[in-house]
């Protein structure tokens, strides 16, 4: 199913057309996306516009945990754990070759932990019934240290293991982008939205400028999404009349910062979890593309930057429980990559006039929820946030029962995208292997048919980074830059930023030769070379 090559002034030429759509979708995370190909698949007209690559916002920055929430269990949340684990399931059904399954050890170094984990992890099991990706089992100390080698083992009493999924953020957002496209949606990267448009204070469409060409156009809808993730507070802005009073924010951002360090740090299959350091918070060791992911953090943060540095005290955190846990303890000096993402975290809302889903109508008052919130404004805009990347798909369903209950779009029926296979869905390997040809699942075929299969820029074990791989970049997934291409369409900014950078030059010329003439190939190779040290600084 893989979609013709798509140049960018073809994209234009149709978000040009003056045509009425059904829906129109501000923001490329996984949100939007997922908002988009619903709608797509239910025989809406979509168009959806992201002001910068799809996924460069949140979506490309998460753990890569496909999870039903262990800690939300605890919590007694019950009703969102079932509906995470469906979600779960249908993620790593749909697009094998970026999603697996992916086994955790929790360490126990307490008489009780064991006990304490284990008991909820089964009761995790029994909510995921049919869909569970494997028993949980209590190991001992010996069974710990044969699954993960890398574990710290003074005072190491046993633990128990669990299974959950793992994903490619970024490569996931790029499916369900295509997928939807394959299905009729128009969806255009590099594009902001600039305003709304308002008739008699209903909302008709919006204006959008063209990020490459500056060009400005109006795109009239019936019904306008707003998932712009922890920036939905300046396009409900947009929705304001002059004279009213500011509303207050929905979403208080909340940022979480990775490290990435080698794989001998962690060597083995297995991720390990503590679900409660000294501080009561929550680390993660996850082996992912070849590549150790230690995190993250949960610090408020107001400014919405588009790249938030880290704090020194995160940094800290990070570096110190590690190597509490860890055999090898890492320093300043092993981290590859350092990012960054803000989570957009939905406040208690009191926002007169709006209909929500209840945690968020007007007068609700709740403590910052992880669920997601929808909101749909007076004059039709419908605002979506919060959640997570897991449970995509069941907030998109949400967003269209609400345009439909509110007149904005007929009723047409759902459940359309549980079973839908993305684009290229095959079998795949597991993520902890170094990135290769298998993620891009049947379409590894026409990969290898571009020229360039062989020529290696990057190389790790089988994998690595292919000439062709840049070429695919451009010619079917919509990459318009050298950031494009080693942030997202292949991960190495995350995994090793000064291999990154060293590949700038390299990949700027072969997306010279797909681009054409209109591509600045030295200031696109600048411009991200500027941005990977950002992720080499370690405060
Ligand atoms: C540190 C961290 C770890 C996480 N780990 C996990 C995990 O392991 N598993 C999990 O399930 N979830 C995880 N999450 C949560 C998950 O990543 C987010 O819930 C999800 O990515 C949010 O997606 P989004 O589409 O709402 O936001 P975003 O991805 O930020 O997308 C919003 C998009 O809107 C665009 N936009 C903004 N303004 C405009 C405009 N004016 N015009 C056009 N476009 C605009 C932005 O550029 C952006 O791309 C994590 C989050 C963080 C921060």
């Amino acid at each position: 199913m893989t979609d013709d090559p798509l140049p960018r002034a073809a994209l234009l030429a149709r978000l040009q057309q003056d045509v009425e759509w059904d829906l129109a979708v501000i923001g490329g995370g996984a949100t939007g996306l997922g908002v988009a190909l619903d709608a797509a698949v239910r025989g809406f007209s979509v168009v959806l516009v992201e002001s910068h690559d799809f996924a460069q916002g949140t979506s490309s920055r998460a753990t890569k945990l496909a999870h039903g929430g262990v800690r939300y269990l605890a919590q007694g949340d019950i009703g969102l754990v079932r509906e995470a684990l469906r979600e779960r399931g249908a993620m790593l059904a749909n697009a094998p070759h970026v999603a697996q399954r992916l086994a955790f050890v929790m360490p126990a170094y307490r008489w009780w932990e064991s006990g304490f984990y284990g008991a909820g992890l089964k009761a995790y099991d029994v909510l995921a019934g049919q869909r569970g990706l494997g028993s949980t089992e209590f190991l001992s100390a010996q069974r710990v240290r044969e699954l993960v080698p890398g574990v710290q083992t003074r005072g190491l009493s046993g633990g128990v293991k669990y299974w959950d999924g793992q994903f490619d953020d970024a490569r996931l957002a790029m499916l369900l982008a295509r997928t939807a496209a394959a299905r009729g949606a128009l969806l255009v990267n590099h594009c902001s939205v600039t305003g709304l448009l308002r008739d008699g204070g209903k909302l008709r469409g919006l204006t959008v400028r063209d990020g490459p060409t500056g060009a400005l156009v109006t795109l009239r809808a019936r019904c306008v999404v707003n998932a712009a993730g922890v920036w939905v507070d300046a396009v409900r802005d947009m929705d304001r009349d002059a004279d009213a009073p500011q509303r207050p924010p929905m979403v208080a951002p909340s940022q979480g910062v990775h490290l990435v360090v080698d794989r001998s740090f962690l060597p083995g299959t297995h991720a390990l979890l503590v679900p409660k350091t000294d501080d009561g918070r929550v680390l993660f060791a996850v082996p992912w593309l070849g590549k150790t992911i230690l995190g993250t953090t949960d610090t408020p943060r107001d400014d919405l930057a588009r790249e938030p540095a880290p704090f020194h005290d995160e940094v800290e955190f990070i570096l110190r429980e590690a190597g509490r846990y860890l055999a090898k303890a890492p320093t300043r000096a092993d981290v590859r990559s350092v990012w960054v993402g803000l989570r957009p975290l939905v406040r208690p809302q009191a926002d007169e006039g709006t209909v929500g889903d209840g945690a968020a109508a007007a007068g609700a008052t709740k403590t910052i929820s992880r669920e997601h919130t929808v909101i749909v404004g007076r004059s039709g805009l419908v605002t979506v946030t919060g959640g997570k990347w897991t449970t995509y798909r069941a907030m998109a369903e949400d967003v269209l029962d609400h345009a439909m209950a509110r007149g904005l779009l007929e009723r047409r029926p759902g459940g359309v995208t549980e079973r839908l296979p993305l684009v290229g869905a095959a079998p795949g390997r597991p993520m902890n292997e170094p990135p290769g040809e298998h993620l891009y699942g049947s379409e590894a075929a026409l990969l290898r048919s571009l020229p360039g299969a062989q020529h290696w820029l990057w190389r790790d074990g089988t994998g690595g980074l292919s000439e062709a791989m840049v070429r695919f970049a451009a010619r079917y997934e919509m990459a318009f830059s050298v950031e494009d291409v080693l942030a997202r369409r292949c991960r190495l900014l995350f995994l090793d930023a000064a291999e990154a950078a060293r590949q700038a030059d390299a990949v700027a010329a072969i997306l010279a030769e797909e681009l054409g003439e209109g591509f600045d190939a030295a200031g696109s190779s600048a411009a991200f070379k500027v941005l990977a040290a950002q992720y080499l600084r370690v405060p």
